[in-house]
Parts: C-alpha cells; structure tokens; sequence
C-alpha cells in the first residue's frame, strides 16, 4: 500500500535513529514536509539535509522531549516553518537501566518517566493546541510490547509505556468528534541501534531467548514499524482512534 502525505506535515521525535529515521523518511517519500527532532541535534539535521539533498522537504530540530519548553518550541518552529501540522508520530524513548523493582532507583524512575511518558504527554499538549484549532490532525505515539506486558527488571519502562497507551485513548476521546484521531503502536523486537546497546551492554542472551518465542521467528525491521504509524496517520485510517496496534511478529498471542 502507497500512502499520499503531499501538502501535509509530519513531526517525527527521535528521528535520528531506529524506527524514528524510518518513519521520518517515509513520510519525507509519501510527500509529507517533515519536521526531524532528536536529542542529538547533529545527526538530525544532517539527516534532515541528507533528506533535501535527495529532493524531500525536511527540516532537523534539536529537541529533549523531556523538556517541555523545547517541546513546546518544537512545534511552534514547526508549524512557522513548514506551515502547519497535521500528523506527529512521538517515538523519542529511552531504555531502563535493568533493575529488580526493590532496587532501582528513583534517578533511572524520573529519567524513564521523562522521556518515556511525560515526554509523549508534552508533544501532545502542544500538538493537540494547534490541531485542536486546525480542527484536524493525526497522532501515532510509540507504546510498546512493554506496553501491553510486565517485564521483570524493566517496570520502570513497561509502566511508562503501559501510560502512553492511558494518553493515547484519553486523548483519543476528547478530539474523536473533532476530526483528530490518536493511536499508539506497540512494536515488538525491531532491530534498531537501541537494541545493539542492549546486546553490547550484555542482553544478548535475553534478546537470543526473545527471538525464539516470537512466533516468525525474527526480530522486525525499523520499515515494518514505519508502515503501520503511515497507515495510522493516513486517511486509509480514518475510523481508528485510540488504538493500540501490536507489529511484533505474533509475539503478543502467547
Ligand atoms: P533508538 O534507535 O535508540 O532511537 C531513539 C532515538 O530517540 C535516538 O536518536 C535517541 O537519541 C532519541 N532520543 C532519546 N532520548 C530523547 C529525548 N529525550 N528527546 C528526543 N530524542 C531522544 O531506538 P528505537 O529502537 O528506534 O526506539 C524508538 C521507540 O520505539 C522508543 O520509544 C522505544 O521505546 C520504542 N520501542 C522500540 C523497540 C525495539 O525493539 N527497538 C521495541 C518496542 C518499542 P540518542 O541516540 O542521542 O539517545
């Protein structure tokens, strides 16, 4: 399935990376102007130039989610510069450190909490004001398999991903009947730089053991996440709202 962004803006966070890069370049080649942000202000703009360089509009904003003034400036630049904004997919998140609930600490809770749920929480706030008196719009936010199941040493991320799924049906409640749809992916095991950090920092037996039970029998790639959150975002949508979809290889019917 094609999908038609022309005339239209998408916000991608943490877009420098994994399933944000893919996301964001797919909606750069569905015709969107696209709006690239990420904590790591150099790499994001040098992929919103690679991303002119190839014919697309895009601009890079250096951005912590976690931030809410820059969040909130965050859209307003994108709206100034590139017109508007119709769709946002907030994917900026962060890992755990891996800990038994007894003993981790409450810095790691805060951290995770900030990017992973408060951070969602803020891009929507801001993005909903402007969609609100748009009188459209069209929100993906990044949930999780950690959204949908407890996972030992990891309750600080599963709980906020657990919350992001909370936002996305409230939100989805309030706008339904103002044209404004808001949903949540739920990606399986995606092969991405953050799951190369987690095997290098010694997960790899667990990431070994994860595979086994995914019923394809094989990590996702970052593309296969990128074509739900167009899906969702797009008109072929347009009766989904405050859905949480699951893209993990059948993990989740175990
Ligand atoms: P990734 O490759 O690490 O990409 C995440 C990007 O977000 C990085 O560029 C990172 O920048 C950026 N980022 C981190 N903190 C940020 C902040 N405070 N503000 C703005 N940007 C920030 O990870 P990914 O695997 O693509 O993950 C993307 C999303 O999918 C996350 O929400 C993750 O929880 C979710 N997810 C991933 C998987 C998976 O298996 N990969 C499974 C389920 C859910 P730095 O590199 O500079 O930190």
């Amino acid at each position: 399935m094609t999908f038609a962004f022309d005339n239209q803006v998408a916000l991608v966070t943490g877009a420098a990376s994994g399933i944000g890069l893919a996301a964001a370049k797919a909606f750069a080649q569905a015709g969107a102007s696209v709006a690239l942000a990420d904590l790591d202000g150099d790499a994001v703009r040098a992929v919103a130039q690679a991303l002119n360089d190839a014919g697309f509009k895009a601009i890079g904003i250096p951005c912590d989610v976690s931030d809410i003034a820059q969040v909130e400036a965050l859209v307003k630049r994108t709206v100034a510069e590139l017109g508007g904004l119709d769709v946002a997919f907030n994917n900026a998140g962060i890992q755990n450190v891996l800990a038994e609930t007894a003993d981790a600490s409450v810095e790691d809770y805060d951290r995770v909490m900030s990017v992973n749920l408060r951070g969602v929480w803020a891009c929507m706030k801001f993005q909903l004001q402007h969609m609100r008196q748009q009188g459209s719009g069209s929100i993906v936010n990044c949930s999780s398999l950690g959204g949908l199941v407890g996972g030992a040493e990891r309750a600080n991320y599963h709980a906020a991903k657990h919350g992001v799924i909370g936002l996305t049906k409230s939100a989805a409640l309030e706008y339904a009947a103002r044209n404004i749809r808001v949903n949540a992916v739920c990606p399986g095991l995606i092969w991405t730089p953050m799951v190369d950090q987690m095997v290098a920092s010694g997960q790899g037996e667990a990431m070994d053991g994860m595979i086994k039970a995914i019923p394809m029998a094989r990590p996702g790639r970052p593309e296969e996440i990128a074509d739900t959150v167009l899906w969702l975002s797009s008109s072929r949508a347009s009766y989904v709202t405050g859905q949480s979809i699951s893209v993990d290889g059948g993990f989740i019917m175990r």
